[in-house]
Formats: C-alpha cells, structure tokens, sequence
C-alpha cells in the first residue's frame, strides 16, 4: 500500500541524541530537505490544513521556519513575513527574547512586514518547549498582527508547548507528534 505523507515524513526523522546538548534529542531534518517530493507533499499537507484559517500571511522563524515556511506562503498566495535571530535585519526592528529548550535568545521582526490587524500563520520545524513560537506570536501582535494560527512540522507534546501558544490561534496538526 503507498505510504502517507506522515509516514514518509516520520521515515527521513533522524533523532540525534544528546545534541546540542545532553539530554535533548535533536530531530534531524536533512532528509527531508534532500527529497523534494517530500517537501512538496508536507507544503501540501499544512497548506490544506491552514486553508480554512483565513490566513494574510506566513511568518517563518530563522532558520528552519524559512524552509517549508516559504513554499507555504506560496501554496497559500500570501505573503512571507521573516522572524530572524538579533542582529540579521536593518532597522527599524521590534525585539523578542525568550528561553529555548536549550540556552536563551532574541527574535526580530521589521514592523513594516506587517500591516495593522493582519491574519497571520506562525511556522517553524519543531514546536519543543514552545517559547520560540510564543515569542514569535507576541512580537507580531506587538507589531499590530493577529496570530490565527501555528504550524509546525513536529511537535515534542512531552514539553508541553501547545500549552504556551495561548493567544487566538489553532495549531495544525503536525506531520509527527511525539
Ligand atoms: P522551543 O522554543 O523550545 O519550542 O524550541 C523550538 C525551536 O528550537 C525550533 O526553532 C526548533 O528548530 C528548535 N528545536 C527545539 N528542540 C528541538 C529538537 N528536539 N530537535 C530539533 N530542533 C529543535
């Protein structure tokens, strides 16, 4: 029988474990972004997924959120909107700092990527602890947007970060839940 996209997904995760850093077992993507059929049917599967929020715009969070974040906002027809790490973008910027399962940082957003009121998505690889995204989604309500949805490739549910994601928006059923 041919395989689902969450199985083929599932099959080209490799898990390293303890990097960054002990403890942590890091979800190893290459092998996806080495298939571009799969990346095809996963932009696919989330595009379906987020097509009934009504969304204006993808924001993708640096680095991996940029990956399949684009290609969604094309399969979606609306804009991309770049969150990046401190020190990437020219001014004017608004800033997030926040805690990641590893280590501690800061997020950027030109506020001009945004325009008052506007419907955006929220994408990265893996929703872990939840504090990137969270970040990510005030930074755009500081900036005048509206959070109507997350979406992520993985989801680590053990860390409980769907809990974090308070605001207005649903999260779209990942490819992996673990
Ligand atoms: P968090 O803020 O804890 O939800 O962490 C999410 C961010 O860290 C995402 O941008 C992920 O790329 C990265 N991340 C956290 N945990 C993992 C993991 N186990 N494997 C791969 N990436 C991870």
């Amino acid at each position: 029988m041919e395989k689902t996209v969450e199985q083929r997904f599932a099959a080209a995760v490799v898990d390293v474990p303890d990097f960054p850093q002990h403890g942590v077992v890091f979800k190893d993507l290459k092998r996806v972004w080495q298939d571009p059929g799969l990346c095809r049917d996963v932009t696919a599967f989330i595009a379906a997924e987020a097509r009934n929020l009504g969304i204006q715009a993808v924001a993708g969070i640096e680095s991996r959120g940029f990956l399949i974040g684009m290609p969604l906002a094309m399969a979606l027809n609306v804009p991309f909107i770049m969150v990046r790490k401190a020190g990437k973008l020219p001014p004017p910027v608004l800033q997030q700092a926040y805690a990641l399962e590893y280590g501690e940082a800061v997020i950027e957003l030109q506020p001009d990527a945004v325009s008052p009121g506007m419907r955006v998505l929220v994408h990265d690889d893996v929703l872990a602890t939840g504090g990137t995204a969270a970040a990510c989604g005030a930074l755009l309500e500081a900036a005048g947007a509206r959070v109507m949805g997350w979406s992520f490739l993985i989801e680590l549910g053990f860390l409980g970060g769907r809990e974090r994601l308070g605001l207005e928006g649903q999260i779209t059923r990942p490819l992996l839940s673990i």
